[in-house]
């Protein structure tokens, strides 16, 4: 039995003083056009929080105007030692408002306000200071070649900003994601328009704040919150945005792809997951249990890299069911700003019936709930963390991403039965490995088809290291030098001496 943690928390729908609820648009806060908004409830209490602007194509327009008149302005005419120092001030900012930061999170997701202070915030900041060490260092190379017409050649080449970055952004980490989208585009140069989820903008406003207080000159990053059939359809439609940094689900991953083909867009995809854990016999069971708990219920299971399908081999199988189990059972359910609370909402009612509508079909196929299976009976919109045993990867919750506190376990006599189910799924996001033997490690982590392997981990991320997905889980790669070489078009420049 989950517990259930407090009565829903009235005092925790306060916004902070100064939270920005405009469009930032060429470094003024303003009204959308018309002045429409779009509600924000807090998904712990369902109450509102605030009506937010909600950006027409015509601001978008103006947001991208502004943005391509910087690339001629004031930044391209900064270096990229200066560019590295507004970044690493944001870094600063980032850490100084971390708790506010938090908050809001907290506030717009449903998240425990620990876990944004443990992950999102921290590794928002390191973004940023990752990039501002790139910035200044982001080079070409000369190249030989047999020259020209009989003379000899200097050939070199040059990375330049791709141009104006329309980034759009899903609701379950905006901060971090942005921080991802922002900072390596900004190293090298570029400017852009964010388009924050409908569901949790908050964040990406107050950092829209900060990027002004750190010096960033007024265009270089706009913010137009609004739906994604509006501001979002907007960008991608735009024909003066050159490259679209996507994060969210692949149905609207798959039609930004098609309408970016119109106008030749640069893409990059971050789409879903349905990543693996795979735990082998020889495997600390403990650390191996508490990781893929982990994987499962920090941010509610709302991660794209959740590792929501267990293989275990079959001798180890019932200790981890059992374990699995206890563990979604020692959850705390509740009020996010509770320090005890470990899960909290989901972050709205669509999401909740959607995960429900997934336990409810987990049952209806055959799997055995080991735990959790339904939802408390409390306002907000909670689902008990739930774990199904005796389950088959054809199953539709070994399929489908849920994104939400569900596991799915299954049991497996041979690793390379496990690796074969593993593989067999149209997502390739990542995976762990639970083992002692180093060798079977390293050679399982070559046949897994995931952007990222863990071995004795889980979603051990950081902003030196590229991150994307195979299959349905993206285009591309953000983060480390990966993430330079995104943002910038290579020219070869040819003199002939
Ligand atoms: P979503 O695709 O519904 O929305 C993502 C963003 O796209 C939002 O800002 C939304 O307003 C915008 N959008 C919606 N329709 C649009 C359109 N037609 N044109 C342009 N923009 C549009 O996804 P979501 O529900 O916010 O996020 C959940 C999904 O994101 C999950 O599938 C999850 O796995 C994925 N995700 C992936 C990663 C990753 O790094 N791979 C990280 C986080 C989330």
């Amino acid at each position: 039995m989950t517990i259930l943690n407090g009565a829903p928390a009235a005092s925790a729908t306060q916004l902070p003083h100064g939270t920005p609820l405009e469009l930032f648009i060429n470094g003024q806060w303003r009204q959308a056009t018309g002045g429409a908004t779009l509600p924000d409830y807090n998904p712990a209490t369902e109450e509102l929080l605030a009506e937010i602007a909600a950006a027409t194509a015509d601001d978008v327009d103006t947001a991208v105007k502004a943005a391509r008149a910087q690339l001629q302005g004031e930044w391209g005419a900064l270096s990229g030692g200066a560019r590295g120092q507004i970044l690493n001030r944001v870094a600063d900012l980032i850490e100084r408002d971390g708790e506010t930061l938090a908050t809001l999170e907290a506030l717009d997701i449903g998240k425990p306000v620990g876990q944004p202070m443990m992950l999102d915030i921290p590794n928002a900041a390191a973004t940023f200071r990752h990039f501002a060490g790139w910035a200044d260092k982001i080079t070409g190379s000369s190249i030989p070649t047999a020259g020209y017409m009989g003379r000899p050649t200097h050939s070199y080449t040059v990375r330049e900003p791709v141009g104006v970055i329309g980034a759009i952004v899903p609701w379950n980490t905006p901060l971090m994601i942005a921080a991802w989208k922002l900072a390596p585009a900004l190293a090298a140069g570029n400017t852009l328009v964010v388009k924050p989820a409908e569901d949790a903008p908050l964040s990406i406003l107050w950092l829209g704040a900060l990027l002004a207080e750190a010096g960033l000159p007024p265009g270089v990053v706009n913010i137009v919150p609004g739906a994604g059939l509006v501001a979002g359809n907007a960008l991608v439609e735009h024909r003066d945005v050159d490259k679209i940094s996507f994060t969210g689900s692949p149905a609207v991953g798959r039609s930004i792809q098609q309408k970016a083909a119109e106008t030749f867009k640069r893409v990059t995809l971050e789409l879903g997951g349905k990543s693996p854990q795979i735990i082998l016999p020889d495997a600390d069971v403990e650390a191996a249990v508490n990781g893929t708990a982990m994987g499962l219920f920090f941010n509610q299971g709302e991660v794209c890299a959740a590792g929501t399908r267990i293989f275990v081999h079959r001798s180890r199988y019932d200790e981890v069911v059992g374990a699995l189990s206890a563990a979604a059972s020692a959850q705390v359910l509740g009020d996010p700003f509770d320090p005890a609370t470990t899960l909290g909402a989901l972050v709205n009612a669509k999401q909740r019936d959607s995960v429900l509508g997934y336990i409810e079909r987990g049952k209806a196929e055959g799997a055995r709930v080991a735990s959790g299976g339904g939802r408390p009976d409390r306002p907000g919109y909670f689902v008990e963390p739930t774990i199904f045993a005796d389950a088959t990867n054809d199953m539709t919750i070994a399929q489908e991403e849920i994104f939400g506190p569900v596991g799915t376990v299954i049991v497996y006599d041979d690793p390379a039965e496990a690796i074969r189910q593993a593989n067999d799924t149209k997502y390739g996001l990542a995976a762990s490995i639970w083992t002692q033997d180093v060798t079977l490690a390293h050679t399982l982590a070559r046949q897994i088809r995931a952007g990222a392997v863990w071995v004795n981990g889980w979603a051990a991320i950081d902003p030196a290291l590229p991150w994307g997905g195979m299959k349905t889980s993206g285009v591309g790669r953000e983060l480390g030098w990966s993430g330079i070489l995104a943002n910038t078009e290579e020219k070869v420049i040819t003199v002939v001496l």
